[in-house]
């Protein structure tokens, strides 16, 4: 158990398994095993990868299974859906601060998607929207562009 522990992906599995419990939801195995496919890819997953992943170790997934899933790990705030690339990625605080705000820095080079959190950002855009009469529910900010690697280098 320690040895496993000193695995980074491991440790964020039983930070989610703990969040999930504090706000009464379980991390069962199959959604335990769906979260550690995404925190294990390197890059944002798309539904239909994380099935042909996950049938390696459960022959009997169907898209159903993966789907259900990906909203349980959504609502516990445990992974972030990109919208732009259609693709899931883990949540870099892991579920502790429960559907915080976020944007996407999406790097049209290398495909690298960085999360950001700037409050700031979230208010204004649902200032904005609101100054037009609109109710707004939820608000993914996702911007293209160069990574900071990827400028260095070219
Ligand atoms: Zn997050
Ligand atoms: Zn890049």
């Amino acid at each position: 158990m320690a040895g496993s522990l000193r695995d980074p992906i491991e440790r964020r599995l039983e930070r989610a398994a703990a969040a999930c419990g504090r706000d009464g939801g379980r991390l069962t195995e199959i959604r335990r095993q769906v979260l550690a496919l995404v925190l294990r890819a390197r890059e944002p997953i798309g539904a239909y990868t994380l099935l042909d992943r996950l049938k390696a170790e459960k022959a009997n997934a169907t898209p159903a299974t993966i789907y259900r899933a990906l909203d349980f790990l959504q609502e516990h705030g445990l992974i972030h859906k990109v919208e732009r690339l259609n693709a899931f990625i883990g949540c870099t605080d892991a579920g502790e601060h429960h559907h915080h705000a976020v944007q996407f820095l999406i790097c049209r080079t290398c495909g690298a998607v960085a999360e950001m959190e700037d409050a700031g950002i979230a208010d204004a855009v649902e200032r904005a929207a609101e100054r037009t009469g609109f109710r707004p529910a939820r608000a993914t900010v996702e911007v293209e562009g160069t990574c900071a690697a990827c400028a260095a280098a070219g």
